[in-house]
């Protein structure tokens, strides 16, 4: 059977057996949901957040890309950002990023001439092995660098969240959401912390935009 055949089939099988279970499971789906959580992943296809968190459609808003990173000239993530901040009001962002990432490996390799978009994306990547180097560095095997390079990578992006003015206006106004860094175990499936700051959390000034503009 060709893919496509079978994806067709098995989103059949699907809602028969949402059906089955709930008749008014569709119906429950189709109405306004409003997610506390925006979810920022990997785009692997190892990794699912509502899956790994048993959570049902509607919970969670996903936003995935290639080594989850928050880059702030990504306008898909930050249309997304500020639609869950702004006017979802979501009170958590996870930055969920997964040991064994092959795009944070291929980051700690030379950059690939036939792949000049993907390596263009993951230069941020190396930008924060650079930041890092000394850490990572005192690794001597490349999986243990690696799962550094994962757990840093989290740390950054989480950074670059709270130095987003569309975290620092909601956290001037005395609203949420706390920052979550969490990393996924792709040989236990189990999500540990790896950081988290809060509205209350110190920025670094020279990441903290003017308030007075800010609010206005
Ligand atoms: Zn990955």
């Amino acid at each position: 059977m060709k893919m496509l055949e079978r994806i067709m089939l098995e989103n059949k099988a699907w809602v028969q057996e949402k059906l089955s279970a709930n008749p008014d499971y569709l119906n429950y789906l189709a109405q306004n949901r409003s997610p506390d959580i925006l979810w920022i992943g990997c785009s692997d296809s190892r990794l699912h957040a509502d899956e790994i968190t048993h959570c049902e459609p509607g919970e969670i808003l996903v936003h995935r890309n290639i080594g989850n990173q928050v880059v702030s000239t990504d306008l898909s993530l930050m249309g997304a950002l500020e639609y869950a901040v702004d006017v979802l009001n979501v009170k958590h962002i996870i930055v969920c990023g997964h040991y064994r990432c092959r795009s944070i490996k291929a980051a700690l390799d030379r950059p690939n001439p036939s792949l000049p978009f993907a390596d263009k994306w993951l230069k941020n990547i190396k930008d924060i092995y650079r930041l890092h180097r000394q850490q990572i560095e005192n690794f001597d095997s490349l999986d243990e660098r690696w799962k550094m390079l994962v757990e840093v990578n989290i740390k950054e992006q989480v950074i670059n969240l709270s130095n987003n003015p569309i975290i620092q206006k909601s956290w001037r106004r005395g609203k949420k959401p706390d920052l979550h860094g969490l990393v996924y175990g792709l040989n236990d499936g189990l999500i540990r912390e790896v950081c988290s700051m809060t509205p209350y959390s110190a920025l670094d000034p020279i990441y903290e935009y003017n308030l007075d503009c800010l609010t206005a």
